[in-house]
């Protein structure tokens, strides 16, 4: 018997007690620096030549640990071993399966504050984003395990003389999992876990800026008791493994998050056939966003300002629903800018670790990529805050960042950043903050404050984002409360977390079989 589902619950950082926890997951994963984590192929633990290294972004110096590096020998073995225990796992009873599902979560829940410590360490996440991670990976092993059983129920169908027919769903095979780093327990964990409740087996390439946290996961998954070969782990550079990955004549599915450039890429390649190959590869592409946050004219600015600093600046705006644009009428504009300044400037800035406002973005590359969209920015809007790297500790810091007067068509407004830096574009009214919130290639989450009843109705029918939040934050989905994926180059709307995605790794048989 599962437990019913419900979201698990976030910690007041305030109370001593719950930081004290929080406190020993720092501990134990300090205990546990330098740590290897190695390929899972058939359960089988194995060594590579080649190495990636893991370094603590608010303090590059530090190597959190290492990866050995997958190639595509390694790529050919990890294809067998999945095949091999797809074999086994695909016929498992539903509830057997949803029962191991259940129990990563429940080990989850038992290591929180270590998995969550991990990610101060790894991703630069501060403890509540941290924890939140933690709580979402939970939320979807237990929210899967209790789909597989409702996707185990037969299908309603009609019955006609002579015959008795049914339809039920059936697992597909081995699919190929390509998660980002940007929730690095809590992405892998869906992607992985939503296919496995259903009955198939992956290979799961973690991303190589967090490849301990995944590593970490790994860990639960064997001491769940996870059967050999289910959840096969190549940790490696997606540019050496990912397109032997992709390509496989044997690979069934694929399921990616990450950058649109990469999603179009694998979009490509996994529709052509190679030989040997007896599917069509069903393939789920979660790409990236601009996403918008429309302020009116009725509204408290204070709360619309604090909201939307939330949502510009929590973990330094390297979420897919991080609020990158803000749209604002003409006249509150003034008086909501230096109402988000004046918040976002008292935001302290310092190490992960220690618990931070805002933190370091994830790398050296991310850094210099958001530092000369910022130089590229000051060409064609006008900078009001921030705009700087920070120096502490040679850590990836860079300013909360704000632009105003920033042209619709402009770059700003258009390219995706994925860093702390937010885009405010001036609207005289209604209609046109909606033609400027959907006029972008994206439409992944978004955002209306707004008094007027008629704007929230409107914004629901006529804002083109697969997420939609009216009168609060923008980033924060929940699992099994709002199923989270976007429209046009956002992706495939997969809606992980919903109650339809464990369908996107089944397929239906039906049978009809003349009454005797
Ligand atoms: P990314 O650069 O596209 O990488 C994503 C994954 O793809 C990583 O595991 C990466 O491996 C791998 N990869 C790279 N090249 C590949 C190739 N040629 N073939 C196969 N795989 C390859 O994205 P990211 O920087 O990790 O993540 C940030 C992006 O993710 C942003 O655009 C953000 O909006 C998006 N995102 C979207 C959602 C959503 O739900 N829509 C959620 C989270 C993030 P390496 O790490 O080894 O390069």
């Amino acid at each position: 018997m599962l437990t019913p589902y419900a979201p698990e619950p976030y910690s007041d950082f305030t109370d001593q007690a719950n930081a004290a926890k929080y406190q020993a997951g720092l501990a134990v994963v300090a205990s546990k620096i330098g740590e290897r984590a190695l390929l899972v192929i058939g359960g089988q633990h194995v060594d590579t030549k080649d190495t990636i290294t893991s370094v603590n972004p608010s303090s590059p110096d530090q190597r959190v640990g290492a990866a050995a590096s997958a190639s595509p020998e390694h790529v050919e073995q990890a294809m067998d071993a999945a095949w091999k225990a797809y074999a086994e796992w695909s016929r498992r009873t539903p509830e057997e399966r949803a029962g191991f599902v259940h129990r990563v979560g429940d080990l989850m829940l038992e290591r929180k504050f270590e998995l969550a410590a991990w990610q101060s360490y790894e991703a630069g996440k501060n403890w509540a984003e941290a924890e939140a991670d933690v709580a979402e990976a939970i939320d979807f092993c237990r929210y899967y395990a209790h789909q597989a059983l409702r996707m185990a129920e037969p299908l309603e169908v009609i019955q006609v003389d002579g015959e008795t027919n049914t339809s039920t769903l059936q697992p597909i095979g081995v699919g190929v999992v390509i998660p980002p780093w940007n929730f690095p327990l809590a992405i892998p964990v869906g992607m992985v876990m939503g296919p496995v409740a259903a009955g198939n087996t992956v290979i799961m390439k973690p991303a190589s800026n967090t490849p301990l946290i995944a590593w970490s996961f790994m860990k639960v998954l064997e001491e769940a008791g996870m059967p050999d070969g289910v959840v096969n782990f190549l940790p490696g550079s997606g540019g050496a493994i990912g397109d032997a990955l992709v390509d496989h004549p044997r690979t069934r599915f694929i399921n990616f998050t990450g950058s649109k450039e990469i999603g179009i890429r694998i979009a490509e390649r996994s529709a052509k056939v190679h030989p040997g190959q007896k599917w069509l590869k069903r393939s789920y592409m979660e790409m990236g966003e601009k996403d918008a946050l429309i302020v009116d004219d009725t509204v408290d600015i204070e709360a619309a300002a604090a909201d939307a600093v939330r949502s510009a600046f929590g973990f330094q705006g390297q979420k897919c629903s991080a609020c990158s644009r803000l749209i604002a009428f003409d006249s509150i504009h003034d008086d909501l800018v230096d109402a988000v300044v004046a918040i976002a400037s008292k935001l302290p800035m310092g190490p992960a670790i220690e618990n931070y406002a805002a933190g370091p973005v994830i790398s050296a590359a991310q850094h210099r990529s958001v530092l000369a969209e910022i130089e590229s920015g000051k060409e064609e809007a006008h900078l009001v805050m921030g705009g700087h790297p920070v120096e502490r500790d040679g850590g990836y810091y860079i300013e909360p960042t704000v632009f105003v007067d920033v042209d619709r068509n402009a770059r700003l407004a258009q390219h995706e950043i994925f860093g702390p830096v937010l885009s405010v574009i001036k609207v005289g009214d209604f209609d046109e903050a909606l033609d400027v919130a959907n006029d972008t290639e994206f439409g992944l989450t978004g955002g209306v404050y707004s008094n007027d009843t008629e704007r929230l109705t409107r914004a629901k029918r006529e804002f083109h984002a697969g997420n939609l939040y009216l009168n609060r934050k923008i980033t924060g989905a929940l699992v099994g409360v709002q199923p989270f994926g976007g429209y046009n180059m956002s992706g495939s709307n997969a809606k992980g977390g919903g109650p339809d995605y464990l369908r996107l790794f089944m397929e239906m048989k039906s049978v009809a079989e003349r009454n005797r």
